[in-house]
């Protein structure tokens, strides 16, 4: 098969690109190299099968030439990370709307199976734990300029929805909950590559607010398995799916866990939120995914623990100190 990664360069694209090759496929990335970097997908130019087309999702007729020229898409292609939402609206609102517009008209003019990555920012700040697919989303105030990344992704939805139900298009939507691994950066707020550059550096890990605020992360790998194995499920179509890690673990305990596997002696420094963001930036207190879905339908466990996820980025980031 041929597929199309729009996103291709981004920390969870390039490993889904890695993935496809793998299976035999030829890919071709789209990726605008915005948030997505050169270096993340240096290794697979080599490739046979592997293209990197350097343009936004945003450019129609691009757009339309990768989809003509493959046969099914993976949508990754969005702004991502806390800090440039809040920091950059207009880009944030504009790439993800216009972006998934554009793939989504193009897959359904060439009738092109699509799965489309969402987020977990599309619960907002629900309270009913964990989080499951048919709940509500219940968003903050537009005054919040966070909001707009949920609003903007849960938009997307509706209209891979709406596809799927004016003409069946194929369209399968993956709600991802904090994915971390190799490749990614900790440029745009992410808090796992920060806590360990921190702490290797043995400069002070940043825990915002009190630190009680918890996460599940899920090992990049993970998520690319959920990915290809959704793409491939008939009945996946029409329907929406977490993809995530049900292991929950505090802001303040993931700082100790950071501190002590880095065997720096970084000080752990508690920052308030207003001088963490700019103003209009509310936090979750927890994130947890309901995976009782994905398991039922395509046997999904995730296989990584925090302790390895952890241990796969000091690796990493270890290596790029000395090399
Ligand atoms: N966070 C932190 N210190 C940092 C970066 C982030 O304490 O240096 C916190 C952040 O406030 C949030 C959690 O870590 O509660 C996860 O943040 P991230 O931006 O990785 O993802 P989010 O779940 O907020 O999208």
């Amino acid at each position: 098969m041929r597929y199309l990664v729009t996103g291709g360069a981004g920390f969870i694209g390039s490993h889904l690109c890695e993935r496809l090759l793998d299976d035999g496929h030829s890919v071709v990335a789209l990726d605008d190299l915005s948030t997505g970097r050169f270096e993340n997908v240096a290794h697979l130019e080599q490739r046979t099968g592997f293209d990197l087309i350097v343009a936004s999702v945003c450019d129609t007729s691009v757009v339309e030439k990768c989809v003509i020229d493959s046969q099914a898409v993976y949508h990754l292609a969005s702004a991502v990370g806390v800090r440039l939402v809040v920091e950059q609206p207009v880009r944030t609102i504009e790439t993800i709307v216009n972006g998934t517009d554009t793939v989504l008209k193009s897959c359904a003019r060439y009738r092109r199976p699509i799965l489309l990555t969402s987020t977990s920012e599309v619960y907002g700040k629900g309270t009913r734990i964990p989080f499951a697919e048919g709940d509500d989303c219940l968003m903050g105030p537009t005054t919040t300029r966070r909001w707009a990344y949920a609003c903007a992704k849960a938009l997307d939805e509706f209209l891979a929805l709406a596809h799927w139900h004016e003409s069946r298009l194929p369209i399968v939507v993956a709600r991802l909950f904090n994915t971390v691994g190799p490749r990614q950066t900790g440029r745009y707020g992410m808090v796992i590559p920060r806590f360990v550059q921190q702490g290797l550096a043995g400069e002070p890990i940043t825990v915002y607010g009190d630190g009680s605020q918890s996460r599940c992360f899920t090992h990049v790998a993970d998520v690319v398995g959920a990915l290809v194995a959704l793409m491939q499920h008939p009945e996946a179509r029409g329907q929406v799916f977490n993809i995530g890690n049900d292991e929950e673990i505090s802001m303040l305990q993931l700082a100790e866990r950071v501190q002590a596997v880095t065997g720096n002696k970084s000080e752990i420094r508690m920052v308030p939120f207003s001088e963490a963001y700019t103003a209009g930036f509310e936090d979750m207190q927890r994130r947890v995914p309901d995976l009782t879905k994905i398991h039922k339908l395509i046997g999904y466990t995730p296989k990584y623990r925090l302790e390895q996820i952890l241990a796969d980025v000091i690796t990493e980031q270890a290596a790029s100190l000395t090399g």
